[in-house]
């Protein structure tokens, strides 16, 4: 039996942007500070080269007006250009007029940046849950073929516990699909494993959860970030103490243990893995 093809993504936003900084780092500043997407997605791009693997860029729009050749070189390599929302507004925090705007102007951007129609939604910091019902409905509204913006597990920054494990379709009059990010279970708990938990855990277990997630039929969807891999970020000495650590630990061994991911198991982009492309 041939394995099942994996959604592997990348969130494309900066290491001042992230979810962990919101709080010591004002969107009003950011504009001043180090830009390091560009070189570290291009370094994404070579990675992606070197395994012969083609993923899904979840890309903020702000990074898309300020990058453009960026957006076409991970459109002209073959990736899917997907849409990461504009500013890494958590979709929890918007009301519904504000949602629809963020994602027009977000995808106005990156496809006028790309060339290439985009079809496919991530939220920032996996920020569709049981306070957002109304989410999908506007997603599919908007004409998304596929959101992968749930987290089936329980955390202490985002999380929709009792979501389903693996894609569904949330609305009754849509074909719209959302690919939850994959989760390991283990002795009837949730485990994360993308991101940050990648990183800092044994590969071993992100292993676990792609066979657990292949063996019952299913595609797994793995995500990481550009700055995951960039030891020469800024440090941000003003953050707690618990989100600096969970930034900055292991970045320099990213590089190889993605490789070895990319490796060891089937991946493509998300629009392909999840059977729309
Ligand atoms: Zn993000």
């Amino acid at each position: 039996m041939a394995s099942l093809v994996n959604g592997m993504s990348v969130d494309v936003e900066d290491w001042f942007q992230v979810g962990a900084f919101e709080r010591v780092i004002d969107r009003a500043d950011w504009d001043g500070l180090e830009r390091r997407v560009e070189a570290n997605t291009d370094a994404v791009l070579a990675l992606f080269a070197e395994a012969g693997v083609r993923a899904t860029f979840f890309t903020l729009g702000w990074v898309a007006v300020r990058h453009p050749r960026l957006i076409r070189r991970i459109a002209d390599a073959g990736h899917e250009v997907a849409s990461h929302g504009w500013d890494h507004r958590r979709v929890f925090t918007m009301a519904v007029a504000e949602f629809r705007a963020d994602l027009a102007r977000a995808r106005g951007a990156l496809e006028e940046a790309g060339g290439v129609a985009v079809t496919g939604y991530r939220a920032p910091s996996f920020s569709i849950d049981t306070r957002t019902p109304w989410a999908h409905a506007e997603l599919a509204e908007a004409g998304y073929r596929y959101s992968s913006s749930v987290a089936p597990v329980a955390h202490d920054h985002y999380g929709w516990r009792e979501a389903p494990r693996y894609g569904f379709r949330p609305l009754a009059d849509s074909d719209l699909i959302e690919v939850p990010v994959t989760v390991a279970e283990l002795a009837g708990r949730r485990l994360a494993t993308g991101g940050g938990f990648f990183r800092l855990l044994p590969a071993a277990i992100t292993d676990f959860a792609v066979r657990q997630v292949n063996r019952a039929g299913q595609p797994a969807m793995f995500y990481f970030h550009p700055w995951e891999i960039d030891p020469g970020q800024p440090r941000v000495a003003r953050a707690p103490l618990r989100s600096r650590l969970r930034h900055y630990s292991r970045v320099g061994a990213m590089h190889g243990k993605l490789l070895g991911l990319l490796a060891r198991h089937r991946w493509d982009r998300v629009d392909r893995a999840v059977g729309i492309a």
